[in-house]
């Protein structure tokens, strides 16, 4: 596909900017963040939340989806190989999202891409499903030497972690400890909380916190005042 991007056009056409021609940011904020907020419980391997993953965005498995859903145990392998493959991806996503420098955003992100690359490699080649065997390190080897070189066909997997790796001033974590989706993008330059609810106990501690101490500084060794916030 060709595709120009042209900035300074009055474009008539309200098509928004693909990445790498592939999906649109928006997208591919909606994959990255469900994605990377999938299994942030203490169950492990909580197969039904990957199951519901996988059936929104049947783009990011590398085998085709109805080779492997529904979850049961005719599809256990296939399946398995795909949730171990999300699972590792989704955490070094993670990792990619809660990086202080850009070394380690970078390591990680490519740490991410490289897994899902080698998989996807691993499922041309059918390595998935045969396992590690001495028949099948020429399967191993081609999956190797494969996902050493950018694959010919883009997918929405690759555009979304470049994506990732070019917005990472907005990819923040919610400071909100009861958040349940913690990993999102920022829309403004000042958002600190993935959304306003989030943002609410933030708002009632600093008012608490200013009563107290404004309440403190002119009453000193009272914990009470006449006047009362409501
Ligand atoms: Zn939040």
């Amino acid at each position: 596909m060709h595709l120009e991007y042209n900035p300074m056009s009055k474009s008539s056409d309200k098509q928004p900017r693909q990445i790498l021609g592939i999906i649109s940011s928006a997208c591919a904020e909606r994959m990255l963040t469900e994605w990377v907020n999938t299994d942030l419980t203490d169950l492990p391997q909580d197969a039904k939340a990957w199951e519901r993953l996988f059936r929104r965005y049947p783009e990011i498995p590398s085998v085709s989806i109805t080779d492997m859903l529904p979850y049961s145990e005719a599809n256990f392998l296939p399946f398995h190989h795909q949730m171990e493959m999300a699972e590792e991806v989704a955490a070094d996503l993670a990792r990619a999202w809660e990086s202080v420098d850009l070394r380690h955003f970078e390591w990680y992100t490519w740490r991410a891409q490289m897994e899902y690359e080698f998989q996807a490699a691993s499922a041309r080649h059918n390595f998935l499903e045969s396992g590690v065997s001495p028949e099948n390190f020429p399967n191993a080897a081609a999956a190797i030497i494969e996902s050493g070189e950018p694959p010919q066909t883009i997918t929405p997997v690759e555009a979304a972690i470049f994506y990732l790796r070019q917005n990472r001033r907005r990819a923040l974590r919610c400071p909100n400890p009861d958040c349940l989706a913690p990993y999102f993008f920022a829309s403004k330059k000042s958002q600190k909380y993935c959304s306003p609810e989030c943002a609410k106990p933030s708002q009632r501690e600093s008012k608490r916190r200013w009563w107290a101490e404004n309440r403190a500084s002119k009453t000193p060794g009272t914990g009470t005042s006449d006047r009362r916030g409501k």
